[in-house]
């Protein structure tokens, strides 16, 4: 590890003077949108990139129906991002990195996709554990690019966990790209969460449902309170419409009354506590069995620059 620290140092030296440039333009940013709404997560919502989305899982059905019955394994690579050697600075242990693995796996039962780790990368790179958020501006574009291409690791089938700190934002605690961005934009595709949200973390509202609810997002789904009481909603038709993100626990809460059932409050991709989340829609889990047929149709050959196999 020590002789690595020396390349790491140049890389933040280098990245640190490029994302001081004024002249960007942040592709990335127009086909998605600002960052969504606040506290948990920072994914924002395109309607347009949902059409994109059932406009592919469309083509890609005919896949879907020939390997859906033996079921989807994703391979598993975490990329742990800190500023020094410390808990505190993000050096997770890995024992906290295989809990998070098992309640993955525990959130996936029942959908018919599981996660499989195979590698854990360890990475000093203190500008990007304090500053990378959504790519919504371009100096964070352009900082997430640099990333990805640098250590993202496999193909689109590849879940990369991306460890990182979210200091300079004290509400979000990941991201997930959605799959129809991997074609155009590959070296940012994985999840990207607070380091200290894993189970045994130091966090006191996340103990491992941020990973669950993330990649809920790299396989399709939007929030469940998208669009509010009208509109299209998150596009799941058995996922009840909710005017806004829940908190807490609340049982009861009918924030669409005019619309049919309760919050889904125990769905994965609301904000509401940890502990309070416990489950999918069969709906939901259609459309991520159609994500998951989609990343499995894209050629091996479409990685992320300088990623490894
Ligand atoms: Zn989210």
């Amino acid at each position: 590890m020590l002789l690595l620290l020396p390349t790491f140092v140049v890389v933040l030296v280098s990245l640190f003077v490029r994302y001081s440039q004024a002249v960007y333009v942040s592709s990335l940013n127009r086909r998605m949108g600002r960052r969504g709404l606040g506290e948990e997560c920072s994914t924002p919502y395109s309607p347009d990139e949902n059409e994109v989305m059932r406009a592919t899982f469309a083509r890609t059905k005919s896949r879907r129906d020939g390997a859906s019955s033996q079921g989807y394994e994703f391979n598993v690579n975490v990329n742990v991002v800190a500023t020094n050697m410390t808990y505190d600075g993000g050096w997770v242990p890995d024992s906290q990195i295989e809990d998070q693995m098992t309640a993955l796996n525990a959130g996936y039962k029942g959908t018919n996709i599981s996660f499989n780790l195979i590698s854990v990368k360890r990475i000093l790179a203190p500008v990007i554990f304090e500053t990378l958020n959504l790519p919504d501006s371009p100096e964070q574009e352009r900082m997430g690019s640099d990333f990805g291409t640098l250590f993202r690791s496999g193909d689109g089938t590849t879940l990369n966990i991306n460890l990182i700190g979210f200091s300079t934002d004290d509400e979000t605690y990941g991201f997930g790209l959605p799959p129809t961005l991997y074609t155009e934009f590959p070296q940012f595709d994985g999840v990207y969460i607070r380091f200290n949200s894993l189970p045994g973390g130091s966090s006191k509202v996340r103990q491992g449902s941020t990973v669950t609810h993330e990649v809920g997002h790299w396989l399709g789904l939007w929030h469940t309170f998208q669009d509010g009481c009208s509109g299209d909603g998150d596009g799941i038709s058995d996922t009840p419409a909710e005017a806004s993100a829940a908190s807490g626990c609340p049982s009861k809460r009918d924030s669409c009354p005019d619309q049919p059932g309760l919050d889904p409050i125990h769905n994965w991709m609301d904000y509401s506590d940890e502990g309070c989340r416990d489950s999918f829609t069969p709906g939901q889990i259609t459309k991520m069995n159609e994500a998951a047929a989609f990343r499995i149709s894209l050629p091996t050959s479409v990685t992320a620059r300088g990623a490894k196999p």
